[in-house]
């Protein structure tokens, strides 16, 4: 039999890489709750017709990258490529008429097939904040902020936001007039995949990452002078608000994203640390989407950030697993029982605590509670289960040296006390 595997595309998280992981998620997650944001759980499972209408047909994730596939009920279903339309679409299910102003959050795996290489999987994971129902500048600056600190808590050093505008719906088609009439003379100088974006998705050119394409677009029309009057504005106020919040950026022209549903304000967050896949965090405006997929006319604006690039960004200190706190060294059948009733006991402080179970010699056990490097340890033993005590020890943190203390099993205001002073003292 052939030995099973994962999936290409797909990883394995072991709890050793898990830690990471955690202390980063840790931090995400408490930096989203003090902007009172809420959290959004959508299903993974979606129908295809979801993505095909919120994300658009002429979009590589819709076109070559989807996981889809009839369910038994011959229904086209779809592992979601990003969490954007299940957001808009559960709001739209539910009715938004109770709610029109929301600030959410999602986090999950998200599935499109591509190449697989450092920082790209086909299984990965996104965290992404969504501000449903606001249409100020202010919010394009809350959401652009709120971004950034949240990589720069993370430590995360060179990082770079780029920003740019895509104007409205009449902007983008005033623009795209002249920019198709300038593909048709250029078109013999352009890539292959830009010559089969004209008719499909001509406005994903310019993102292109082929040189000589990128030469040639240096010549092509500029989507900025299309803008209306009021979107030029709207754009300039984005940033004065920018260089008042001292966040720094560059105009990007050409970041165009790759969703259809983007209006007005775009923006990614790249880090020179990345090297090939340097995005870790895209966003935008996407006034459209919700009207689009038949809900109320509600402007909305968001962020993703790709957790695999990440816990790369992040630093070593982040893989630092917590210590145990107690450790608890049994042995003999009724020790054993006793060691049970003492591990439960402890967890109702906030301690780590590990139960030996393996019923080894105390040596070997001993051996344990330092690999784990314990900053303390319990013994209960024959002798201390039949005085019904244990010997609880504290290993030197500082310059007070080892501390024993022996404490009855019955007294549980001994051990909280000895808890207090000696584990959740600061
Ligand atoms: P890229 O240009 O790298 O393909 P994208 O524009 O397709 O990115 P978005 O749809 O904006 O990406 O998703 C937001 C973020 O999710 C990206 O900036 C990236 O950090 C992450 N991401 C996207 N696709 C993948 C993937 N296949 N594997 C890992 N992370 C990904
Ligand atoms: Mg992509």
């Amino acid at each position: 039999m052939n030995n099973l595997k994962n999936l290409r595309g797909t990883v394995d998280l072991l709890p050793d890489q898990l830690i990471k992981w955690q202390n980063v998620e840790k931090i995400l997650l408490e930096q989203l709750a003090r902007a009172s944001i809420k959290e959004i759980r959508t299903p993974i499972l979606e129908m295809t017709e979801l993505f095909i209408r919120g994300i658009g047909e002429g979009t590589d994730v819709v076109s070559k990258e989807m996981y889809t596939f009839l369910d038994r009920g011959e229904r086209s279903c779809t592992l979601r490529p990003e969490g954007t339309a299940s957001v808009a679409r559960a709001l739209i299910q539910k009715g938004m008429s109770s709610n029109p102003l929301q600030k959410l959050w999602y986090m999950g795996p998200m599935f499109r097939y591509e190449r697989p290489q450092a920082g790209r999987q086909r299984q990965f994971h996104q965290l992404g904040v969504e501000f449903i129902g606001y249409d100020s500048v202010r919010s394009d600056v809350e959401i652009v902020a709120l971004a950034w600190d949240v990589l720069s808590k993370l430590g995360i050093k060179e990082l770079n936001l780029e920003i740019n505008t895509l104007g409205d719906v009449s902007d983008r088609l005033n623009f795209q007039k002249s920019f198709l009439k300038w593909l048709e003379i250029n078109k013999n100088s352009l890539d292959l995949d830009s010559q089969n974006r004209i008719t499909k998705n001509p406005l994903r050119i310019l993102d292109s990452k082929d040189i000589q394409t990128k030469k040639t677009l240096e010549n092509a029309p500029r989507l900025f002078n299309f803008l209306s009057e009021k979107s030029h504005k709207r754009y300039s106020d984005f940033k004065k608000q920018l260089e008042v919040l001292k966040i720094p950026y560059v105009e990007n022209f050409n970041l165009v994203r790759g969703l259809d549903y983007y209006t007005h304000t775009a923006f990614e967050i790249t880090s020179g640390a990345l090297g090939s896949q340097a995005t870790v965090c895209g966003g935008g405006r996407y006034d459209n989407l919700i009207k689009q997929m038949g809900g109320p006319n509600t402007p909305a604006i968001g962020f993703a950030i790709g957790l695999e690039r990440l816990i790369l960004l992040a630093g070593k200190e982040f893989e630092v697993p917590r210590n145990t706190d107690i450790y608890i060294i049994n042995q003999g059948f009724i020790a054993e029982q006793l060691a049970m009733d003492l591990s439960r006991k402890l967890r109702n402080y906030d301690l780590l605590v590990e139960l030996d179970l393996s019923g080894s010699s105390f040596s070997k056990q001993f051996k344990k509670a330092n690999k784990l490097k314990s900053k303390s340890i319990v013994v209960i033993g024959e002798d201390e289960a039949t005085k019904k005590e244990f010997i609880i020890r504290l290993f030197a943190q500082s310059d007070n040296g080892n501390k024993e203390e022996v404490i009855s099993l019955e007294n549980d205001f001994g051990l909280e006390k000895w808890i207090n002073n000696n584990l959740l003292a600061k």
